[in-house]
């Protein structure tokens, strides 16, 4: 089986002053290609930091971390800059999006960064929009929009590129019960459709109840 991600022994640390902290201590996994996976546990277990450094916003401590069989070298600013906006997008609790800005211009932004024409990125942004059923409210800002709605935007601003892997971290956690629902389901649709791997960080039962693997990050040792 084919990993698009295979970590190897990843620790993280955090220094204050001669005191160390493991937040994440030899962590192995390998994520095959397509997958629906979930990282569970309690709020401080580590989840974010292990997506953030899957999503190479972070590095760790020690270990190996292969993407697509080759290893990342997190030394090299300019290539986890190349790696991301190749290979992932990302998701976030609070959705991100620019207040300011239309549905569909927060789309196109970080389409801006590929080598693309104004009328591709257009076409890409409005395909997205589609795909999480936003069609009728390209015109609207965040602030014009329900909840449910802006994430659904967030995640058309995700996949716009056809990543290989989109993070989510706690997608659903500033959600009511039924837009989560909603999200958790247009996620796993997307990925069955689109074949984009999804690696969601959550203690949301409803997100996990849908895992195609379900991984729990282990409660933080106390010193
Ligand atoms: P989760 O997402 O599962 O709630 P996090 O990955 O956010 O967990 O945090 C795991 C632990 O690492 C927490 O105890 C947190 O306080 C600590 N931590 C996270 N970021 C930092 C940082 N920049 N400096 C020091 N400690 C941190
Ligand atoms: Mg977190």
């Amino acid at each position: 089986m084919n990993s698009v991600i295979h970590l190897e022994n990843i620790s993280k640390s955090y220094f204050s002053g001669e005191v160390e902290t493991a937040v994440i201590s030899n962590f192995s996994w390998k994520f095959p290609k397509g997958c629906f996976s979930i990282l569970a546990g309690p709020s401080g277990s580590g989840k974010s930091t292990l997506l953030n450094i899957m999503g190479t916003l972070d590095s760790p401590t020690s270990g190996k971390y292969l993407l697509n069989q080759k290893v990342i070298d997190f030394s090299n600013s300019n290539i986890l800059t190349q790696t991301r906006k190749e290979h992932f997008g990302f998701i976030f609790q609070s959705f991100n999006l620019i207040p300011v800005l239309s549905a569909l211009e927060n789309v196109e932004l970080p389409l801006t960064l590929l080598d693309l024409t104004s009328a591709q990125r257009r076409e890409m942004a409005i395909i997205a929009l589609k795909s999480v059923g936003l069609e009728h409210r390209m015109n609207n800002r965040p602030g014009q929009m329900s909840g449910g709605e802006q994430q659904r935007v967030a995640i058309a601003r995700a996949i716009a590129r056809k990543p290989e892997v989109v993070f989510a971290d706690e997608p659903t956690a500033s959600l009511d019960k039924v837009n989560a629902i909603k999200i958790i389901e247009l996620m796993k649709n997307l990925n069955s459709i689109t074949g984009i791997s999804f690696i969601i960080a959550s203690h949301d039962e409803k997100v996990i109840n849908e895992g195609n693997e379900i991984i729990l990050i282990g409660e933080k040792q106390e010193a």
